[in-house]
Protein backbone atom coordinates (compact mmCIF):
# COMPACT_ATOMS: atom_id res chain seq x y z
CA UNK A 1 0.00 0.00 0.00
CA UNK A 2 0.91 3.55 -0.88
CA UNK A 3 2.48 5.98 1.66
CA UNK A 4 0.81 9.54 1.84
CA UNK A 5 3.90 11.11 0.72
CA UNK A 6 4.21 8.65 -2.57
CA UNK A 7 0.69 9.41 -3.45
CA UNK A 8 0.38 12.71 -5.87
CA UNK A 9 -1.42 15.77 -4.50
CA UNK A 10 -3.82 15.26 -7.59
CA UNK A 11 -4.65 11.61 -6.56
CA UNK A 12 -5.31 12.76 -3.20
CA UNK A 13 -7.58 15.63 -4.73
CA UNK A 14 -9.77 13.00 -6.23
CA UNK A 15 -10.15 10.95 -3.50
CA UNK A 16 -11.05 13.92 -1.78
CA UNK A 17 -13.55 14.30 -4.40
CA UNK A 18 -15.21 10.86 -4.02
CA UNK A 19 -15.19 11.52 -0.24
CA UNK A 20 -17.36 15.02 -0.82
CA UNK A 21 -19.93 13.04 -3.11
CA UNK A 22 -20.52 10.39 -0.72
CA UNK A 23 -21.09 12.93 1.67
CA UNK A 24 -23.33 15.21 -0.04
CA UNK A 25 -24.95 11.65 -1.33
CA UNK A 26 -25.08 10.72 2.77
CA UNK A 27 -26.52 14.22 3.80
CA UNK A 28 -28.76 14.87 1.17
CA UNK A 29 -31.03 11.59 1.51
CA UNK A 30 -34.61 11.83 2.38
CA UNK A 31 -34.53 15.30 1.58
CA UNK A 32 -36.26 16.95 -1.18
CA UNK A 33 -33.49 18.40 -3.21
CA UNK A 34 -33.33 20.36 -5.96
CA UNK A 35 -30.62 19.45 -8.00
CA UNK A 36 -30.07 17.76 -11.22
CA UNK A 37 -29.66 18.61 -14.45
CA UNK A 38 -30.82 21.29 -15.92
CA UNK A 39 -30.74 23.30 -12.28
CA UNK A 40 -27.41 25.35 -12.40
CA UNK A 41 -28.38 28.30 -10.83
CA UNK A 42 -25.17 27.89 -8.68
CA UNK A 43 -23.44 27.70 -11.70
CA UNK A 44 -22.25 31.31 -11.59
CA UNK A 45 -19.40 33.37 -13.67
CA UNK A 46 -16.34 34.39 -11.79
CA UNK A 47 -15.54 31.41 -9.49
CA UNK A 48 -12.17 30.38 -8.65
CA UNK A 49 -10.08 27.26 -8.06
CA UNK A 50 -7.15 26.02 -6.48
CA UNK A 51 -4.76 25.43 -9.25
CA UNK A 52 -4.59 21.57 -8.00
CA UNK A 53 -8.22 21.43 -9.20
CA UNK A 54 -7.22 23.44 -12.24
CA UNK A 55 -5.35 20.58 -13.34
CA UNK A 56 -7.70 17.95 -12.12
CA UNK A 57 -10.09 19.37 -15.00
CA UNK A 58 -7.19 19.76 -17.51
CA UNK A 59 -6.38 16.10 -17.47
CA UNK A 60 -9.98 15.17 -17.44
CA UNK A 61 -10.41 17.16 -20.34
CA UNK A 62 -7.51 15.66 -22.03
CA UNK A 63 -8.20 12.22 -21.26
CA UNK A 64 -11.26 12.19 -22.38
CA UNK A 65 -10.56 14.54 -25.66
CA UNK A 66 -13.26 17.18 -24.77
CA UNK A 67 -13.75 19.63 -26.56
CA UNK A 68 -14.68 22.37 -24.31
CA UNK A 69 -16.80 25.97 -25.73
CA UNK A 70 -16.57 28.08 -23.15
CA UNK A 71 -20.27 29.34 -22.52
CA UNK A 72 -20.50 33.18 -23.03
CA UNK A 73 -23.73 33.98 -20.35
CA UNK A 74 -23.92 35.01 -17.53
CA UNK A 75 -23.11 31.72 -15.71
CA UNK A 76 -19.92 29.20 -15.67
CA UNK A 77 -17.99 29.33 -18.68
CA UNK A 78 -18.04 25.52 -18.28
CA UNK A 79 -21.74 25.61 -18.44
CA UNK A 80 -23.27 24.17 -22.17
CA UNK A 81 -26.10 25.28 -23.87
CA UNK A 82 -28.52 23.43 -22.34
CA UNK A 83 -27.05 23.97 -18.80
CA UNK A 84 -25.47 20.99 -18.21
CA UNK A 85 -20.93 21.06 -16.59
CA UNK A 86 -18.94 20.05 -19.49
CA UNK A 87 -16.08 18.66 -17.12
CA UNK A 88 -18.56 17.59 -14.59
CA UNK A 89 -16.36 14.24 -13.77
CA UNK A 90 -14.05 16.52 -12.54
CA UNK A 91 -15.83 19.61 -11.40
CA UNK A 92 -14.24 21.35 -8.30
CA UNK A 93 -14.85 20.86 -4.68
CA UNK A 94 -16.79 23.79 -4.24
CA UNK A 95 -19.06 22.67 -6.92
CA UNK A 96 -19.88 19.02 -5.02
CA UNK A 97 -21.09 20.16 -1.73
CA UNK A 98 -23.52 22.70 -3.40
CA UNK A 99 -27.27 21.91 -2.72
CA UNK A 100 -26.60 19.69 0.69
CA UNK A 101 -27.35 22.06 3.84
CA UNK A 102 -24.12 23.39 4.94
CA UNK A 103 -22.92 23.70 8.67
CA UNK A 104 -19.88 25.70 9.96
CA UNK A 105 -18.64 27.44 13.17
CA UNK A 106 -18.93 30.88 14.06
CA UNK A 107 -18.29 32.91 17.05
CA UNK A 108 -21.09 35.14 17.99
CA UNK A 109 -19.32 38.29 17.47
CA UNK A 110 -19.42 41.75 18.12
CA UNK A 111 -22.65 42.79 20.54
CA UNK A 112 -23.31 39.47 21.68
CA UNK A 113 -23.26 38.82 25.22
CA UNK A 114 -20.14 36.80 24.86
CA UNK A 115 -19.07 37.57 21.56
CA UNK A 116 -16.14 34.75 21.87
CA UNK A 117 -18.94 31.92 22.11
CA UNK A 118 -18.99 29.72 18.98
CA UNK A 119 -22.17 29.43 17.81
CA UNK A 120 -23.52 27.11 14.67
CA UNK A 121 -24.25 28.11 11.33
CA UNK A 122 -26.42 26.57 8.54
CA UNK A 123 -27.30 27.40 5.18
CA UNK A 124 -28.07 26.32 1.52
CA UNK A 125 -29.08 26.96 -1.93
CA UNK A 126 -32.34 29.25 -2.20
CA UNK A 127 -33.57 27.10 -5.38
CA UNK A 128 -35.00 24.56 -2.64
CA UNK A 129 -35.88 23.43 0.57
CA UNK A 130 -38.11 25.78 0.94
CA UNK A 131 -40.62 24.99 4.26
CA UNK A 132 -37.62 22.63 5.07
CA UNK A 133 -36.28 24.06 8.86
CA UNK A 134 -32.98 23.62 8.21
CA UNK A 135 -32.06 24.41 12.39
CA UNK A 136 -33.81 21.53 13.39
CA UNK A 137 -32.61 18.97 10.72
CA UNK A 138 -30.54 16.28 12.50
CA UNK A 139 -26.52 16.47 12.23
CA UNK A 140 -26.87 13.94 9.65
CA UNK A 141 -28.73 15.96 6.86
CA UNK A 142 -26.00 18.52 7.24
CA UNK A 143 -22.57 19.10 5.70
CA UNK A 144 -19.56 20.17 7.46
CA UNK A 145 -17.36 22.55 6.48
CA UNK A 146 -13.95 23.01 7.24
CA UNK A 147 -12.10 20.16 7.31
CA UNK A 148 -12.00 19.76 3.93
CA UNK A 149 -11.52 22.90 3.22
CA UNK A 150 -8.03 22.76 5.28
CA UNK A 151 -7.52 19.83 3.32
CA UNK A 152 -8.11 20.96 0.12
CA UNK A 153 -5.73 23.74 0.96
CA UNK A 154 -2.67 21.50 1.86
CA UNK A 155 -3.06 19.65 -1.33
CA UNK A 156 -2.69 22.62 -3.16
CA UNK A 157 -0.10 23.73 -1.69
CA UNK A 158 1.88 20.53 -1.61
CA UNK A 159 0.80 20.66 -5.76
CA UNK A 160 1.94 23.75 -5.79
CA UNK A 161 5.53 22.22 -4.46
CA UNK A 162 5.39 19.03 -6.76
CA UNK A 163 5.28 21.55 -9.81
CA UNK A 164 8.49 23.29 -8.82
CA UNK A 165 7.23 26.44 -8.17
CA UNK A 166 8.01 28.87 -4.83
CA UNK A 167 5.83 30.48 -2.88
CA UNK A 168 1.81 29.94 -1.96
CA UNK A 169 -0.74 28.25 -4.26
CA UNK A 170 -2.79 30.39 -6.56
CA UNK A 171 -6.57 30.66 -7.54
CA UNK A 172 -7.53 30.12 -11.27
CA UNK A 173 -10.29 31.82 -12.44
CA UNK A 174 -12.74 28.77 -14.26
CA UNK A 175 -13.17 31.15 -17.23
CA UNK A 176 -9.87 31.62 -17.66
CA UNK A 177 -9.07 28.23 -17.45
CA UNK A 178 -11.71 27.00 -19.92
CA UNK A 179 -10.92 29.69 -22.71
CA UNK A 180 -7.62 28.07 -22.28
CA UNK A 181 -9.00 24.34 -22.55
CA UNK A 182 -10.67 25.21 -25.50
CA UNK A 183 -7.48 26.15 -27.09
CA UNK A 184 -6.42 22.30 -26.88
CA UNK A 185 -8.26 21.38 -29.98
CA UNK A 186 -5.78 22.21 -32.22
CA UNK A 187 -2.97 21.55 -29.91
CA UNK A 188 -1.09 18.18 -29.46
CA UNK A 189 -1.35 15.76 -26.08
CA UNK A 190 1.50 16.68 -24.28
CA UNK A 191 0.12 15.93 -20.97
CA UNK A 192 -1.36 17.98 -17.91
CA UNK A 193 0.58 21.54 -17.40
CA UNK A 194 -1.41 22.39 -13.89
S1 LIG B 1 -27.46 23.93 -5.51
FE1 LIG B 1 -29.39 24.97 -6.00
S2 LIG B 1 -29.08 25.98 -7.99
FE2 LIG B 1 -27.45 24.43 -7.70
S3 LIG B 1 -28.22 22.58 -8.74
FE3 LIG B 1 -28.80 22.44 -6.53
S4 LIG B 1 -30.88 23.33 -6.41
FE4 LIG B 1 -29.98 23.96 -8.38
S1 LIG C 1 -17.48 23.76 -12.98
FE1 LIG C 1 -19.40 22.79 -13.61
S2 LIG C 1 -20.55 22.40 -11.73
FE2 LIG C 1 -18.93 23.92 -11.26
S3 LIG C 1 -19.87 25.96 -11.49
FE3 LIG C 1 -18.94 25.42 -13.47
S4 LIG C 1 -20.58 24.41 -14.67
FE4 LIG C 1 -21.21 24.43 -12.50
Amino acid sequence: MSSRSSVSALDRLRALHGETDRRFTSAVAGLPVGCGSGCFACCQDGLTVWEVEAAAIEAHVRELALQVSPSEGAGCAFLDRDGRCQVYDARPYVCRSQGAVLRWSQSAGDGAADPTSIGEARATCDQHLQGVSLDTLPLAQTFALGPAESALVTLATEHHAEQGRRGLPERVALRTLAEGLAQLRATPDTGPTG
